[in-house]
């Protein structure tokens, strides 16, 4: 009845279980969600009402010309016409699938990487390579490795504050691997939703700035600083691609809605604007010194970790592996705390057993303690 790439979409399993964490009495360590508090009062007042209207596939003048203005910034050369505007950067990765994946196209990422981006690879058909970051670092090396040996015609990384690794390439480790992929020539997608929620300085430039004649796609979004629930997002192309992305958006859904890119746009342009981004990382970094003092309390010798300088996550690799999935099952049903298992972000997921996922921006700063030490029983229970 249903097309062969239904067959590849990934099992629910995770979604079936996460959806039981919804539980009021659960401490949830497991989403990406912004914390209630941040999210900005949605007010539509001075809407124009041609904005009920159609509108382009690119998305409105004036967020385009805002949300380029914020890459130069950043040190990344581009104009207004090279910005296409979304819904949601998830949106990046579908069209960027569409773009490059036929059944068995390799695509090279890191592992572990976003599970939302293997899933979109992996229903159109992907040959997935994974290159393992070393201490926080994707090592020039093995990515080269990958790119002679695997040929993709898609590579995607996320260097700054990964999801949902934490780390961010330092400018070096970046220039290194943009004249590696320059070597190769092959397209690059850069995810970069994270970059604003830094709480130890500045991440550096976008790597794909660095690239002088490799095809590229920079991907950012508005969820993390402003509101998921507008579903507003963006992607920056190089020019031979460009045109073939916004194609392929308009069939999608012909265009993102305009009353967010409405809001978003008057958000940029408030002069509060970079104040709320401060406030943001103030809040945040709260949250992960409440973890990182709490998982130095409970997890000392049960687990190996990094402490993230922005994003939303810490990875723990456990001491004495064991299979995540199951973890969270009896975290769930036993302790009331939910976490995102490992095995989803590896291309093979056997990789994943291990390790575990821990958000430190929705739970309530006071039950993160609480929700540490319940789950570091656990852990401790299992080796027994
Ligand atoms: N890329 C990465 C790495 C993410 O973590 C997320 C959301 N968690 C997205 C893309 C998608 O975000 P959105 O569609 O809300 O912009």
């Amino acid at each position: 009845m249903f097309s062969e790439r239904i067959e590849r979409l990934m099992g629910s399993l995770i979604r079936e279980i996460l959806a039981a964490a919804q539980r009021p009495e659960v401490i949830s360590f497991a989403g990406g969600l912004p914390a209630a508090s941040c999210l900005p009062q949605l007010d539509f007042s001075g809407l124009p009402p041609d904005l009920a209207q159609y509108g382009t596939t690119e998305g409105e003048p004036q967020l385009r010309e805002l949300i380029a203005a914020q890459a130069r910034a950043l040190g990344l050369q581009c104009t207004a016409q090279q910005v296409l505007v979304l819904s949601g950067s998830q949106q990046a990765i579908d069209l960027a699938s569409k773009l490059f994946i036929d059944p068995g196209t390799p695509v090279v990422t890191e592992g572990p990487t976003y599970l939302a981006a293997l899933q979109s690879f992996k229903l159109f058909g992907a040959a997935i390579t994974a290159v393992a970051q070393e201490n926080g670092q994707l090592p020039p090396a093995k990515l080269e490795q990958a790119l002679r040996t695997a040929k993709p015609r898609l590579t995607y990384l996320i260097p700054s504050f990964q999801n949902p690794s934490g780390a961010c390439y330092s400018e070096e480790n970046r220039r290194a691997l943009a004249e590696v992929i320059d070597a190769h020539g092959l397209p690059v997608y850069e995810d970069d939703p994270y970059r604003a929620l830094s709480y130890d300085g500045e991440a550096p430039a976008p790597l794909v700035s660095h690239l002088k004649k490799t095809p590229w796609i920079y991907a950012g979004s508005f969820s993390k600083t402003l509101a998921p629930g507008l579903r507003i997002g963006y992607l920056i192309a190089s020019p031979e691609l460009y045109p073939h992305l916004v194609k392929l958006k308009q069939s999608t859904d012909l265009h993102s809605n305009r009353p967010g890119q409405w809001f978003i746009a008057q958000q940029l342009a408030d002069p509060a604007f970079p104040a709320h981004l401060q406030s943001l990382r103030d809040t945040y970094r709260v949250g992960r010194d409440a973890m990182q003092a709490a998982l130095e309390k409970h997890f000392a010798d049960l687990a190996d970790w990094q402490v993230p300088k922005g994003g939303l996550f810490f990875w723990l690799t456990l001491k004495q592996p064991q299979d995540t999935r199951e973890l969270l099952k009896t975290a769930l049903a036993e302790c009331n705390v939910a976490f995102m298992p490992g095995e989803p972000f590896y291309p093979n997921p056997q990789d994943g057993i291990g390790h575990l996922r821990l958000n430190f921006s929705h739970a309530a700063v006071e039950r993160i303690d609480e929700g540490i030490a319940r789950l570091a029983e656990l852990v401790r229970a299992a080796h027994r």
